[in-house]
């Protein structure tokens, strides 16, 4: 195969920008499209003077469609209802479609499941190898220690975030959650004020944190009558997520039409 032509959306947000940074640094793969939402400041800049790595001849553009019909891969962390429509435009293309977007709400995300039977889907709320090793090491604590130990996901992110808890919280908290046996959503206390009542056992717990320029720190903590274990991830670089997204798409390059995590990218399924 000759060079991936990979395209990012959402080229003028912050992930964007890490992204467009990502592809021009990376072997086996070139940056052939960028896409902003009407009316944004990035169209008709250039994508990499944009993202601080000098002139890539690409174009942010609004027009979606011409750069998903010639492109074999689409980098997209954007925003939900952005994604939605994006995962549409990859699979009339049966292209690659990684997408890192957090923040859905319960059930938005199912039309991705029909987009994958055309598209190579590959999603996760974190992209980092260290990350998606703490969930599986996480799901393993939770299976070994049972609902005496108290399971809760700690976050802190900038001051600039819009979702809570993140995408990455909610990945560790299903991990835990797979690991017990359980389904999250029935067992989580995403948020606590007034008088909530004594802790409900078996229940995973998140808090959130939110200020200044943290790129993204995660603590899971297994706390039992005598004892507590904590694991704990800190992004220092949020080229790292850019990175993993890019090694995601050149994976997925290969792989049949379906739905995938960076669990199957790294190959960390147990
Ligand atoms: P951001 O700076 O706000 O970037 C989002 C970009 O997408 C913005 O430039 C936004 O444009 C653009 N956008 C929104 N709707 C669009 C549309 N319809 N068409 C084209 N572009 C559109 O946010 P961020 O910090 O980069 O984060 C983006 C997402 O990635 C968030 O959901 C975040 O949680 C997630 N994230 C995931 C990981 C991971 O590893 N999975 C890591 C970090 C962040 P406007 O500014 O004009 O709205």
């Amino acid at each position: 195969m000759g060079e991936m032509r990979v395209a990012v959306v959402g080229a003028g947000g912050r992930m964007g920008k890490a992204l467009v940074g990502a592809v021009a640094e990376a072997s086996g793969m070139r940056l052939t499209g960028a896409v902003e939402r009407p009316g944004s400041d990035a169209l008709g800049k250039d994508a990499g003077d944009l993202a601080g790595v000098g002139k890539l001849d690409v174009t942010v553009t609004d027009d979606a469609l011409p750069v998903f019909a010639a492109t074999d891969a689409v980098l997209d962390f954007t925003a939900p209802k952005a994604t939605l429509e994006f995962a549409e435009l990859a699979a009339q293309a049966r292209i690659v479609h990684v997408i890192g977007t957090t923040g859905w709400s319960e059930g938005e995300d199912e039309p991705l499941l029909a987009a994958a039977r055309h598209a190579r889907i590959v999603k996760s709320g974190n992209m980092s190898l260290g990350v998606n090793l703490l969930a599986s090491l996480v799901r393993k604590a939770a299976a070994a220690l049972d609902s005496d130990y108290d399971i809760e996901v700690l976050e802190m992110h900038h001051r600039h975030k819009v979702d809570a808890p993140s995408g990455t919280a909610l990945l560790l908290g299903e991990a835990a959650a797979e690991g017990r046996g359980i389904d999250l959503a029935q067992h989580s206390v995403r948020v606590r004020d007034g008088i909530t009542g004594e802790r409900e056992t078996g229940s995973i717990g998140f808090a959130t944190l939110r200020g200044g320029g943290v790129i993204g720190e995660h603590t899971v903590i297994l706390a039992g009558g005598g004892e507590r274990i904590e694991l704990t991830h800190r992004a220092e670089d949020r080229q790292l997520f850019a990175r993993g997204a890019a090694r995601a798409a050149l994976w997925a390059f290969d792989q049949k039409p379906g739905f995938y995590t960076m669990a199957d990218v790294l190959g960390l399924r147990d």
